[in-house]
């Protein structure tokens, strides 16, 4: 394609992309298809021959967009907020298009620098303490862009054990790995999958801690474990406390968690804001960033709630030497003459980088701090409408305590027709959430995500959820519970009764059946989520240099074990061409989101 080919094709993809956003609410905002449906549109091989241009948008139309979930809806009220915004979309595609691969400052000086500056614009419209800042007075500390939170949190546990393993290590040539089945992290039960996921990969041990009826870590038995597991030998080594919980928005309490942190040495503590660390560009939700001096690192991201496209997650440290020596490999071929620039290939995983800091600077300055302020201001107000029209109905109640964009709901009653509520208000295709378990309960999540959303989209959802939960109510009878005494005493109470005897039950059976197939990870199961207020999750296995003989022959031994109380489960007789079942066919977890 040549540049005349390309600006007359570019604009019709932006005549495009215009034509769609404006017309986006005559679409469905999630399909309901089967998987595989592409497959039976697209051919299996790519062509051999080039085709036309035209060909191709076409089939985009056709083919791809019925399959598409529009994130960007009106309707669209699941997980968190996409972040897309038009100055976003310029400015990511100016990267695109310049194709700089920034890993070093000689790789593309504008790149590397415009990263710092932004970075530190946006800690200090965050209001972070002035050690995550790197243009602060005598700060050790500043940021740096990663592709999610989920690599935020990974590479942050990766730094917090290579700190650790050298405390214990000191001046010994014992292998790091030995210290591994001695790290024990923690994190709330309502803290995002993603640090289970980290756990699992830096092969540690994470202890999960109850949380209070509003969803925070509680600060007591935090405490109280640490304790424990430090008389038992173990090494605390990382706390990762959440601001903004995925399943209900609730805010840790990083004071309480960062004094306890601060009685233990070897602890490094993260602070993660995936979607409401954004929030903190107003002052009046910085009460929910106090104790943020006792954090060690912080990530929050901007392709969440700072109208800043996907990828975009930014993660600061208290101090990046200790950042970039845990990461830090050093080849030739990456040297250059201005090492005294900054290199970010230093500060995450991956080596090559995109140049994301031009889109959030593309946002910084097209709407200002005051044009994100009154954005977020918007999803506040909409939510808090949400929630008291939630409220004012009987038959509804809201479960979390809404300071942002998130109000978690249900009907009153037993958790079927809550499910039968979402799966109806998703197969409309007129409008789209999602469900997660918040404090130990079922709930449908309604987030404001739109851009421009407005109080005409709550009053038609709210409007529709009724009509819903008005047909589920008539056609099965059901009785609304009465609201319960008091947050406590319905966080221990067991689930509801079931629906009045003699009533029949509910028709429609909308919800998918949990895999049994057994997971080879030791990790932590669903029933320990379940059952257990505090509970360990042991990813730990120690690394031994083994020959791969002897690997071969302990996997193969483990997978024997598991075969053997598999069948002595299900009663079968042992079948010894039985397979380990693949990881990811497995539902280890659905407390999680
Ligand atoms: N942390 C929190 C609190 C989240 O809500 C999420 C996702 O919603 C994540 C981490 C994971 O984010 P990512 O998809 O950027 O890895």
């Amino acid at each position: 394609m040549n540049v005349e080919d390309f600006r007359k094709y570019g604009k019709e993809v932006i005549d495009y992309i215009c034509q769609y956003s404006s017309n986006i609410e005559e679409r469905d905002v999630a399909p309901t298809l089967d998987p595989g449906y592409l497959k039976k549109l697209l051919p299996a091989d790519a062509p051999q021959s080039p085709e036309s241009f035209k060909d191709v948008l076409e089939d985009f139309e056709q083919k791809i967009m019925p399959g598409v979930v529009h994130w960007n809806h009106p309707k669209f009220f699941a997980y968190f907020p996409s972040g897309n915004s038009f100055p976003s979309v310029l400015g990511d595609m100016l990267s695109s298009a310049i194709g700089s691969i920034g890993f070093s400052w000689a790789s593309c000086p504008a790149a590397a620098e415009l990263e710092t500056i932004v970075m530190n614009w946006y800690a200090k419209a965050l209001g972070l303490p002035k050690a995550f800042i790197s243009d602060a007075p005598g700060s050790t500390g500043g940021g740096a862009l990663q592709g999610s939170a989920s690599e935020c949190v990974l590479v942050s546990l990766i730094t917090a054990r290579a700190r650790a393993i050298n405390e214990l290590k000191g001046q010994t040539t014992v292998h790091d790995s030995v210290f591994l089945p001695n790290l024990i992290a923690y994190a709330s039960r309502e803290a995002h999958s993603c640090v289970e996921k980290a756990t699992k990969m830096a092969l540690v041990k994470l202890r999960i801690i109850d949380a209070d009826v509003h969803g925070r870590m509680r600060v007591d038995l935090l405490k109280q474990a640490i304790q424990n597991d430090v008389n038992a030998g173990l090494t605390p080594f990382f706390v990762v406390a959440t601001v903004g919980t995925t399943g209900g928005c609730a805010f840790d309490d990083i004071t309480g968690i960062g004094q306890v942190c601060r009685q233990v040495s070897s602890i490094w503590l993260h602070v993660d804001g995936a979607y409401a660390g954004n929030s903190f560009i107003l002052p009046e939700m910085r009460v929910f960033s106090a104790g943020l001096e006792y954090a060690d690192s912080f990530n929050t991201n901007p392709n969440k709630l700072l109208l800043t496209n996907f990828d975009a997650s930014a993660l600061w440290v208290r101090d990046v030497m200790i950042l970039k020596s845990a990461l830090n490999v050093n080849p030739l071929y990456l040297r250059h003459e201005h090492m005294s620039g900054v290199d970010y290939r230093h500060y995450g995983i991956p080596l090559s980088r995109r140049f994301r800091a031009l889109k959030l600077w593309f946002v910084f300055r097209i709407y200002g701090v005051m044009g994100l302020q009154e954005y977020i201001r918007n999803h506040m107000a909409l939510a808090k409408k949400f929630e008291m029209l939630v409220r004012k109905d009987d038959r509804f109640e809201v479960r979390n305590d809404v300071h942002l964009g998130l109000v978690c709901f249900r009907m009153r009653t037993v958790d079927e027709p809550n499910h039968t509520l979402l799966a109806m208000i998703n197969h409309s295709g007129k409008m789209h959430m999602t469900p997660a378990k918040f404090n130990g309960r079922y709930v449908i999540r309604f987030c404001v995500t739109y851009e421009h959303a407005c109080e005409k989209d709550i009053l038609d959802a709210w409007s529709q959820i009724k009509s819903f939960a008005e047909e589920i109510l008539r056609d099965n009878q059901l009785e609304i519970r009465s609201a319960p005494a008091s947050p406590e005493a319905e966080r221990t109470s067991s689930e509801p009764a079931a629906p009045v005897a003699g009533k029949p039950p509910i028709k429609k059976k909308l919800t998918r059946t949990k895999s049994l197939r057994f997971s080879f990870t030791r990790s932590i199961s669903r029933e320990q989520y379940q059952n257990q207020s505090e509970h360990l999750g042991d990813g730990a296995t120690p690394i031994f240099v083994v020959d791969p003989k002897t690997l071969q022959q302990n996997f193969q031994k483990a997978a024997e074990e598991n075969e053997r109380v598999n069948n002595i489960k299900n009663g079968t007789t042992a079948n010894s061409n039985t397979k380990l079942k693949d990881i990811s066919d497995v539902d280890t977890d659905e407390a999680s989101n």
